[in-house]
């Protein structure tokens, strides 16, 4: 069975003190787990203050986004150097609010992946379809070119030390979240699109779902073969709840 991850997306959310309680919380109920790793990616701006009450632990950290560029004249962005310094091991590419929302394409979103691998940070690869696509049975075409773009820019071997995270976008902070049965669907599908390039790439790689992930629904979404853990918004912003979660992974172990 492949190591479960659960990792913590707070958005644009809390203030330094909140953050900081907010990882008291979750350290303070954290089981110990060889199974399932737990990773926070708080706001840039407390990464660093963060980092430190994260030394001697086992939780993760993790930074939202990241520059496709090393260094430069680029006003208000911070490279993958930059996070790897302050002791991030993670970092979010291709959210789909990044995508809609800052105008992100497959294209940039594959150069910041890519990036991020080259600083030694290991990309969680989000993918994932609207309800309209769905709707028009386009949910593989959609994640297959959002995946194939990375894997033609990065190559598969840069999957070795990626993770993907499935998160259909209509299920993205609405509470509907996809049945057990539809993200396995679609993630035993992302293992086949890449298989087609790497098949022991393909079984080995961590595929998170996210969208509307709870205490009381991520058992049944995590007891899916091809799903292992999840990325999680809205529930990861109060200790007891991102526990829950992390609990339900750790009861399939
Ligand atoms: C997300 O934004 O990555 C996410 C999964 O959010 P939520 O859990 O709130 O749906």
């Amino acid at each position: 069975m492949r190591e479960f991850l659960v990792a913590g997306n707070w958005k644009m959310n809390g203030s330094s003190v909140a953050c900081a309680e907010l990882v008291d919380g979750i350290l303070e109920g954290m089981p110990l787990s060889d199974s399932v790793k737990l990773i926070i990616c708080p706001p840039y701006l407390y990464l660093d203050k963060l980092a430190h009450k994260l030394t001697e632990t086992s939780l993760s950290l993790g930074a939202q986004n990241v520059s496709q560029y090393g260094s430069g004249a680029y006003t208000g962005e911070i490279s993958p150097q930059m996070l790897r310094d302050i002791g991030c091991e993670y970092v979010v590419v291709g959210h789909s609010e990044r995508r809609a929302m800052m105008a992100e394409s497959n294209e940039i979103v594959a150069s910041k992946f890519k990036a991020a691998l080259s600083e030694g940070l290991k990309p969680i690869l989000c993918v994932g379809e609207t309800l309209q696509e769905r709707e028009a049975n386009q949910t593989e075409s959609v994640i297959d070119e959002q995946l194939n773009t990375v894997l033609d820019v990065a190559g598969v071997e840069a999957f070795e030390t990626a993770v993907i995270a499935y998160e259909p976008i209509w299920a993205i902070g609405t509470g509907r979240t996809a049945s057990p049965e539809q993200a396995q669907y679609v993630h035993s599908h992302i293992r086949v699109t890449i298989s087609s390039r790497n098949k022991q790439i393909a079984s080995a790689i961590q595929v998170l779902y996210g969208g509307s992930v709870k205490g009381d629904n991520a058992a049944g979404l995590f007891r899916m073969a091809d799903i292992d853990g999840g990325l999680i918004g809205g529930a990861s912003l109060k200790a007891a709840d991102f526990l829950a979660i992390a609990a339900a992974a750790m009861s399939l172990f």
